[in-house]
């Protein structure tokens, strides 16, 4: 019994439910969740070694958890890597990334599409210190290939991409990457492993952010860097150990035990969206749809291939208006005629989530920044929960029937 199975025999479904660390003596059957800052040392000799890195070991709140360390041995199963290394959010996740891999004068390549923060976090944080970054059309392999330089460490993706859900090919991005002997890291928050796993496309690193489909609930903030045992112990863990963006152990057992439902619930949701998606696309007051899983999407089928033939759970469209200004409006009124689904930035929730990307999410970037990244002001982002479809339906009717 005290023989761990090789994940690597195990379908997914299972280890969702079954990859954690050790019970303790007391033989629990859902995960322990220890709640404590610090841990005592057999000896004096084994605290130095623990300390060197030299045995495995607990010594301080910062650098780790067992139940943290479940969550990151869960995750990275289901991801298909070696390590895992978590943190406090998504966002954190990134900057561990960065600060570990990336110096002054160091280059990275990302898609003008991405995550609002992290275009705001590379492209003016990391700026400050030195750190030059290019932002490119992300379904344009050719673009992506053009802005590498001399000098680029890292090329980070994000498919789908957060509100329009663009597709790009992970595996033409890899050999880009890899043939300028620079790392492919891809944000896996839309997909997650349930329908999209980027190590096994050539991706070196897979970023989460917890907080959205992992945790599945909305409860906590958590994110995570999936990647080898190298680069988490080399590159990661001391910048986990200095700069302290670590994960709180009650959030890792949150997000661990939504670990267990995500496959079924990233198959209902989406199968929800995908029903919605084509409900949208027949509406006269719609102007056009977003989602993968339809055939009108450009990128239909690389997305089919690269993502277990599955559209995923976000869906956003553009309201019918003359203007800029009659959409922003229009767009309000959809929102605010709302009753059962809730006006909300968030997404990966089993509540469906609509949020307007224009004036939230994407609301701090510059206007060319905005419009780079295609999202109007007529636009509306649902992240599909688990309420019965024709309640969805219903009460996006209210308003688009309302206009
Ligand atoms: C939410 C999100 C993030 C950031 O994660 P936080 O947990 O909010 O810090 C990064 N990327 C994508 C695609 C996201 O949706």
């Amino acid at each position: 019994m005290s023989d761990k199975p090789n994940p690597q025999d195990l379908h997914l479904d299972t280890l969702a439910v079954r990859m954690a660390v050790e019970r303790s003596q007391y033989g629990e059957n859902s995960e322990a969740l220890y709640l404590t800052s610090g841990y005592v040392q057999p000896s004096a000799a084994a605290s130095a070694r623990r300390f060197a890195g030299e045995e495995e070991g607990f010594t301080y709140g910062r650098y780790g958890n067992p139940t943290v360390a479940s969550f990151e041995q869960r995750l990275a199963a289901l991801e298909g890597s070696e390590a895992c290394m978590s943190t406090a959010s998504g966002m954190s996740a990134i900057l561990m990334m960065c600060m570990g891999l990336l110096k002054a004068g160091d280059h990275v390549v990302c898609s003008q599409s991405m995550f609002g923060s992290t275009i705001k976090l590379i492209g003016s944080d990391l700026a400050k210190f030195g750190v030059e970054s290019s932002f490119v059309p992300q379904t344009d392999v050719a673009a992506w290939k053009a802005a590498v330089k001399p000098n680029t460490k890292l090329l980070f993706a994000e498919t789908p991409t957060n509100p329009l859900t663009e597709v790009c090919d992970i595996q033409a991005l890899a050999d880009i990457a890899h043939n300028a002997g620079a790392l492919l890291a891809v944000d896996n928050c839309f997909a997650t492993p349930a329908l999209q796993k980027p190590m096994t496309l050539g991706a070196d690193i897979v970023m989460h952010s917890g907080t959205k489909y992992l945790d599945g609930q909305g409860r906590v903030m958590a994110g995570a860097l999936c990647a080898s045992q190298k680069l988490v112990t080399e590159s990661f863990l001391p910048v986990l150990k200095s700069a302290g963006m670590t994960l709180a152990p009650f959030n890792a057992w949150v997000v661990l035990k939504g670990l267990e439902t995500l496959g079924i619930r990233m198959q209902a949701q989406s199968d929800n969206a995908l029903k919605l998606a084509q409900w949208l696309e027949a509406h006269s007051a719609v102007q056009r749809v977003f989602y993968p899983g339809l055939a009108s999407h450009p990128q239909h089928a690389l997305a089919m291939r690269q993502q277990s033939n599955c559209g995923g759970a976000v869906v956003s469209f553009e309201v019918k208006a003359a203007d800029p200004e009659q959409a922003r409006a229009r767009a309000f009124h959809v929102l605010d005629s709302m009753k059962v689904l809730s006006l909300s930035t968030n997404l990966g929730d089993t509540k469906t989530l609509v949020a307007h990307p224009a004036s939230t999410s994407h609301g701090r970037l510059t206007e060319v920044q905005r419009q780079a990244a295609g999202v109007t002001q007529g636009l509306i982002r649902v992240a599909v929960g688990l309420e019965y479809i024709d309640d969805i339906t219903a009460d996006l009717a209210r308003g688009l029937e309302t206009l």
